[in-house]
């Protein structure tokens, strides 16, 4: 027997669950099939532990200058397992919260893993879903090189799921992950070795703002090597010898190398989680390495068929994910046939320290697009004043692009303390397609760092 659905929705991360709530609010008859734990990536090994373990880091952070504003801090400890612990438990309870909220919306949810038989039915454990539309939210896992001894790295997953503290650690990237997960790391305490095969960090980003966050992240202690041709990773015995347990080690070219770490950290971006989906049966097509391609609407090449978030080729957050997933269902279940997601100055937040927020074009995105003659850049640095009372006086870095006679704002980058809680307003107006002379009319906030942005001359 063949039971028919409205909408079946495979996935129930953040693009998955979105989507199929809005349809059943709409009063589509909605069934959602997850074949992990509800809330997906974000949730359970994404962006909520990493938050959490960000704060930790940021916490530790205010400790260091609190002597300079007259506290005295003595026998600060930091309990990894505790925290590991509380946060375990957090994720547990939003986990409990996903599924009262897909009961709440009266959504029929299914455990397993989904696969196509036809264009118009899906297949779990035997049993057999119809419908007109099916959406494909199967988001993506870490990558792995194909290297030797490749499988004593771990990945973020791992990471999350480390029960001790790792006193030395690896970590092999150059993206948002590698530049977050090293910051937090070093932030909690550990000896943190960057490998990078290029020569910068995070290099799609505007590279004035990503230089200043890459030196701010040397100077702190973590050690960035450059232009590595990873060959290998082993298991070293040398510490063994002295009872300190496993210890890794990585071979590659120049003479790099090392051999005493806990633990090693794949960071080298993500692959979609589209094998299990038999998706040939439908019709669906993929790329060389597996992501589904879509239109402006999420279309598929397949009708009936979209794909949002990860499994998709575009930009990978959590966000965009939401709002492609509820588009999709105004379209289709509510009548609002224009409904997508406009992928323009998105805004994001990379958690490093310091934290780099941007909405908008970077510096060489906005000369490929409008010319170098036509844009124009305003830019600043300034300490802090949350540094105000330390020795140590880390800049803090803004800049605005604009472009053409209007000064219409094409770009803004913020580097420095309070960055991440900062850009969220000056994205609304970015998308509203505010002018120079729009942001110097605002009257600052005094003192904060956000009113640097306002009275940039
Ligand atoms: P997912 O959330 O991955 O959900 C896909 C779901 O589909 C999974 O639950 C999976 O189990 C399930 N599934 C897969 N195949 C099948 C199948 N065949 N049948 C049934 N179920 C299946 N984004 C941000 O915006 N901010 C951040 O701070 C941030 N931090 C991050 C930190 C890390 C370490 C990582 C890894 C990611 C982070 N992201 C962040 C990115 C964000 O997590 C993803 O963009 C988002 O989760 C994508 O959502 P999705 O719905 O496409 O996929
Ligand atoms: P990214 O795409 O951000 O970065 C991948 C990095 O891996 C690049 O720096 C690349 O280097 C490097 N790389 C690729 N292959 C190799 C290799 N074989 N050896 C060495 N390095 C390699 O991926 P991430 O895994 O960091 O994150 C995945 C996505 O998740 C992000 O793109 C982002 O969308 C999302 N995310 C969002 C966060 C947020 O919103 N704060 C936080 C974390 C993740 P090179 O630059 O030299 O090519």
């Amino acid at each position: 027997m063949v039971e028919k659905f409205d909408f079946i929705v495979i996935g129930g991360g953040s693009g998955g669950m979105a989507a199929a709530r809005r349809a059943a609010e709409f009063g589509a008859k909605v069934v959602l099939i997850e074949n992990g734990r509800l809330g997906g990536t974000c949730v359970n090994v994404g962006c909520v532990p990493k938050k959490v373990m960000w704060n930790a880091a940021q916490i530790n952070d205010a400790l260091e200058i609190a002597t300079d504003y007259g506290f005295s801090i003595q026998g600060a400890s930091f309990d990894w397992q505790r925290l590991k612990t509380s946060r375990d438990k957090y994720i547990q309870r939003l986990n409990e919260i996903y599924a009262h909220n897909l009961e709440k919306s009266a959504v029929t949810m299914i455990k397993g893993t989904a696969e196509f038989e036809s264009a118009g039915i899906v297949r779990v454990h035997g049993a057999k879903y119809a419908s007109d539309h099916i959406l494909i939210a199967t988001g993506g896992r870490p990558a792995i090189a194909d290297i030797r001894g490749a499988e004593l790295g771990i990945s973020s997953d791992g990471f999350f799921e480390l029960e001790h503290q790792p006193q030395k650690v690896l970590i092999i990237g150059a993206g948002y992950i590698a530049t977050e997960l090293a910051g937090v790391i070093h932030g909690l305490g550990s000896e943190v070795d960057m490998l990078l095969r290029g020569d910068k960090l995070l290099r799609d980003f505007d590279q004035d703002i990503t230089q200043a966050v890459t030196a701010q992240m040397e100077h702190s202690g973590i050690n960035i090597m450059r232009n590595v041709a990873l060959a290998e990773l082993y298991t070293s015995s040398l510490k063994q010898d002295h009872g300190q347990g496993n210890q890794l080690g990585f071979r590659a070219s120049e003479g790099h190398g090392g051999d005493d770490y806990d633990s090693i950290i794949w960071a080298i971006g993500r692959q979609p989680n589209t094998e299990s989906l038999n998706l040939q049966a439908a019709g669906v097509e993929v790329d060389n390495r597996g992501t589904i391609a879509t239109d402006a609407f999420q279309n598929t090449n397949v009708a009936g068929i979209y794909a949002v978030g990860d499994v998709t080729a575009n930009i990978q957050l959590t966000p965009v994910a939401i709002y492609a997933g509820r588009r999709l269902a105004h379209r289709l279940f509510n009548g609002e046939t224009e409904a997508k997601l406009d992928y323009d100055n998105i805004p994001t937040v990379i958690f490093s320290h310091p934290p780099i927020a941007t909405v908008g074009l970077s510096t060489t995105a906005a000369k490929a697009k409008f010319g170098a003659q036509n844009i124009k850049i305003y830019a600043t640095s300034f300490v802090d004043m949350r540094f105000a009372m330390s020795d140590y006086k880390p800049r803090s870095h803004i800049k605005l692009i604009v472009s053409g006679e209007q000064e219409t704002v094409v770009g803004c980058h913020v580097a420095g303390a309070g960055a991440d809680e900062m850009i969220q307003g000056f994205a609304v107006a970015i998308k509203m397609g505010a002018t120079k002379t729009d942001f110097d009319n605002t009257v600052a906030i005094h003192p904060t760092a956000a009113e640097e942005l306002v009275t940039l001359r």
